[in-house]
């Protein structure tokens, strides 16, 4: 069985010897390769739709790991009991349904040591959920596979390590340039990952830069003065993304 990248990065985020849970699992791909591997003794794969629900039967039971990997139907967290796993993956939603996962399921999140997540739009979300919610990101990555750019953010709590978040987020100047990149556009790029730019970094805010600018000329077209505000804020932030993405050092692809 061959995963995906996105997917293999994802499972090698997971320690060795880990019980973890796949949260919205639809094929079990993760959770059967992760158990396969060895980075998990154990598996939840949890599915709150029937369909996807049963080809992640299907695929554990043609894996032979139905004594390893237990697939529950339910809406996330909640298929999950106190202090059962360690890590949490959850892969290939929006950012926000994922908060909105973590959120309803808090009490779930006690004794668990590590979140892999991989939000497809609205990392921004998740970013700021973390925060909130005392998580510190220990890693962040993002790569393309067909077309589609992904990020991965890993987190732990933020009691079992000594970096804060004023640490991750500590606004910085980039060395020969003026532009000073605060916690907001951190939250909205990646603390870390403004650390190791890569072209696939570079190709995504430059797309996203087009469609800022895309929603600014419709702006001009509506012409209202409520309008020419959010212009504004939206010509500064194109202006801060520019002068970011031509400033930072990159590194070899
Ligand atoms: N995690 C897999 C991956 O990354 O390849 C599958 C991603 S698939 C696009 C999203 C899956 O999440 C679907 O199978 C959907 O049914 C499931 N899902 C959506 N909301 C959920 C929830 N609240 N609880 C559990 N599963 C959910």
């Amino acid at each position: 069985m061959k995963l995906s990248d996105r997917l293999q990065y994802i499972m090698e985020q997971i320690p060795p010897h880990s019980r973890m849970a796949d949260i919205g699992s639809d094929h079990a791909l993760l959770p059967v390769a992760a158990v396969r591997s060895g980075r998990a003794v154990s598996a939840v794969a949890g599915e709150v739709n029937a369909g996807p629900l049963q080809a992640a039967r299907k695929q554990v039971l043609d894996a032979g790991l139905g004594d390893r990997i237990d697939v529950r139907q339910g809406d996330g967290l909640a298929v999950l009991q106190l202090d059962e796993v360690d890590v949490i993956t959850i892969a290939g939603m929006g950012g926000a349904l994922i908060a909105h996962i973590l959120d309803s399921g808090q009490e779930k999140l006690a004794g668990v040591q590590r979140l892999v997540l991989q939000p497809n739009v609205g990392e921004d979300i998740l970013r700021k959920w973390l925060i909130r919610h005392n998580w510190i990101l220990v890693n962040e990555h993002i790569l393309e596979e067909d077309g589609k750019v992904y990020e991965i953010l890993t987190a732990v709590p933020g009691t079992s390590i000594s970096t804060t978040h004023s640490d991750l987020y500590k606004p910085f100047t980039i060395a020969g340039c003026s532009v000073r990149v605060d916690e907001d556009l951190m939250i909205r790029m990646g603390p870390l990952l403004l650390h190791k730019v890569n072209e696939v970094f570079i190709r995504k805010w430059q797309g996203e830069i087009a469609k800022l600018q895309h929603v600014t000329q419709q702006l001009e077209l509506a012409g209202q003065e409520a309008a020419q505000e959010k212009k504004e804020q939206l010509r500064l932030l194109i202006q801060q993304l520019e002068e970011v993405l031509a400033c930072l050092p990159r590194d070899k692809p």
